[in-house]
């Protein structure tokens, strides 16, 4: 999977950084953070492997899910995490399910050029 630059969360649009610093909160080193009132993800990206990112920024997509729908349970870390490494199979196990299909993306294609396709049909070049 591929970890944006930023991700929407609701109606919000929170930048992802990968940071090479230790992320500290609460006294406590962490593999990454939600930051609400920047509206930012950071990541610990010296430290974890490429597939321990992905969980940790589906980590905290989940705590910002939750926080987004004003949910009690969005401070339980257990929960969370168990939602992020479940997401983190889905995606990993059914790479299909998020991919555009094949007619979807033939549908998007001839819109895009469709100006271009009705000058041709007419005998025009562009
Ligand atoms: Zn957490």
């Amino acid at each position: 999977m591929n970890i944006p630059n930023t991700v929407r969360i609701g109606s919000v649009d929170y930048a992802v950084e990968l940071s090479e610093k230790p992320i500290v909160l609460d006294y406590k080193q962490c593999n990454g953070l939600i930051d609400f009132s920047q509206s930012k993800i950071v990541l610990d990206s010296k430290t974890l492997e490429q597939q321990q990112l992905e969980i940790t920024f589906l980590h905290e997509v989940m705590h910002g899910m939750l926080h987004d729908r004003n949910l009690e349970e969005q401070d339980n870390e257990q929960l969370v995490e168990a939602l992020a490494y479940a997401l983190h199979q889905l995606i990993r196990d059914n790479p299909d399910i998020f991919e555009e299909q094949n007619m979807v993306k033939m549908a998007k294609l001839y819109r895009e050029n469709k100006e271009l396709i009705s000058y041709k049909e007419n005998g025009l070049e562009g």
